[in-house]
């Protein structure tokens, strides 16, 4: 049986920025990837957002990883020459019952670090995007867009520069505990074994699945995985808009946001449509069409010329949930051995939004959880 020092099972973007993280640490890395390329999963199925860290709970890793992951990942943009746009972000209130909460957003924002926010009147507002219709907003700076694929692209050349290996359409089958490390049973076009000291489980979607896929790892310390897809609208016409538009947080979600891409196309969405019954397999990525009749009312709140029929479904993702749908909140689980008694062992839990962002921040922590220095 071959030996490396540390299998990553997982190709997307945590995946990558984590196996690049102990690659460069000096760890002689293999990752193993059950599909054909890097970042085939969610990290190609989102906004591309780089979040400001807003509205996480103080305290929570979502909002620690987010603001640290952010200022990093604006600096290897710089340094690598990938492409990003640090447009800026309007949460708009749109009914003078909604402006109050602007400030406690803010509020709340700057306990987690982002201080630069700015309080607007709806003129002020106007005249930052004209074709804006709102009574209030709050400016977020440091919100912008990146090419995702740029930056896992680079990813993958730093692991490669650093020494380290990725194995596609090779998904991890099974590992067992060992006295010294993990034995891991490698399937699909090259079917391998192969011994580590330390396995981390990036599997997004899977990561549950992987981790029951671990002998040793106790049943009890495994999160039930929920599915909670969200779907986008491309829009037909060019939106007249050059920063991203939220509205006010509601009751369980964002509400109908616009994002741009790096092109200046815009979208709207995510959405939430929780899946029955959660099996990464046989997700149907599919938009239904119907779902534009949400989306309709809520964005002509903020943005009143909408035209009709302006709305065309785009691509989805699905957030890998560890709460059912009455919770919908989670942080961000980084599991080592203090959780679960299994040396050499990380398993990443419920990596959602804003895991794109925190990405270099979670290879950190996943790195100080290994025992490598900072
Ligand atoms: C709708 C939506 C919008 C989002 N928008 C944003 C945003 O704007 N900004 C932001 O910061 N974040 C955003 N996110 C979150 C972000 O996309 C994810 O947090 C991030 O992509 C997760 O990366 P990952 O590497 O953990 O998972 P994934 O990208 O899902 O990668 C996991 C990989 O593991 C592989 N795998 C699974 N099982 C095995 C196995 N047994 N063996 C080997 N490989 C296996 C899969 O094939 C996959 O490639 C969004 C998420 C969603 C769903």
């Amino acid at each position: 049986m071959d030996r490396v020092e540390c299998v990553v099972a997982g190709a997307g973007v945590v995946g990558l920025a984590t196996a690049r993280r102990l690659a460069q640490a000096g760890l002689e890395v293999v990752v193993v990837e059950a599909a054909g390329d890097i970042g085939t999963g969610t990290s190609s199925r989102n906004s591309e957002v780089i979040h400001a860290g807003i509205y996480y709970p103080a305290g929570s890793l979502m909002a620690r990883l987010c603001v640290a992951g952010k200022k990093a990942l604006y600096t290897y943009c710089d340094q690598r020459g990938i492409s990003y746009r640090r447009c800026g972000k309007l949460i708009v209130a749109t009914a003078d019952d909604e402006r109050n909460k602007l400030t406690a957003i803010k509020t709340h924002a700057e306990a987690n670090g982002v201080d630069d926010m700015k309080v607007l009147t709806g003129a002020e507002a106007s005249a930052l995007e004209p074709a804006l219709t709102c009574v209030g907003a709050l400016l977020s700076p440091s919100t912008g867009i990146v090419d995702s694929h740029g930056y896992m692209l680079s990813l993958r050349g730093d692991i490669e520069e650093a020494g380290g290996a990725l194995a596609f359409h090779a998904p991890l089958l099974r590992a067992k505990a060992v006295s010294d490390g993990f034995e891991v049973e490698i399937g699909g076009d090259a079917p391998m074994a192969l011994h580590c000291r330390t396995l981390i489980n990036s599997g997004g979607l899977s990561a549950p699945a992987v981790a029951r896929a671990i002998e040793g790892m106790p049943p009890d310390r495994i999160p039930t995985s929920y599915y909670a897809k969200g779907n986008y609208f491309s829009c037909a016409t060019r939106a007249p808009f050059s920063r991203l538009i939220y509205p006010v947080p509601e009751a369980g979600g964002l509400g109908v946001h616009l994002t741009i891409d790096l092109g200046g196309q815009a979208k709207f969405g995510p959405d939430v449509e929780w899946i029955e019954s959660p099996d990464a397999a046989s997700l149907d990525y599919a938009v239904d069409p119907a779902r534009a009749d949400r989306f309709y009312p809520a964005i002509r709140r903020y943005w009143p010329a909408l035209p009709d029929g302006a709305l065309t479904p785009s691509y989805s993702g699905v957030r890998p949930k560890i709460v059912p749908p009455a919770i919908a909140r989670q942080d961000f689980v980084i599991q080592g051995p203090q959780d679960h008694g299994l040396s050499g062992l990380i398993n990443l839990f419920g990596i959602e939004s804003p895991g794109l962002t925190s990405s270099l921040a979670i290879a950190d922590e996943v790195a100080r959880t290994a025992g490598l220095p900072a």
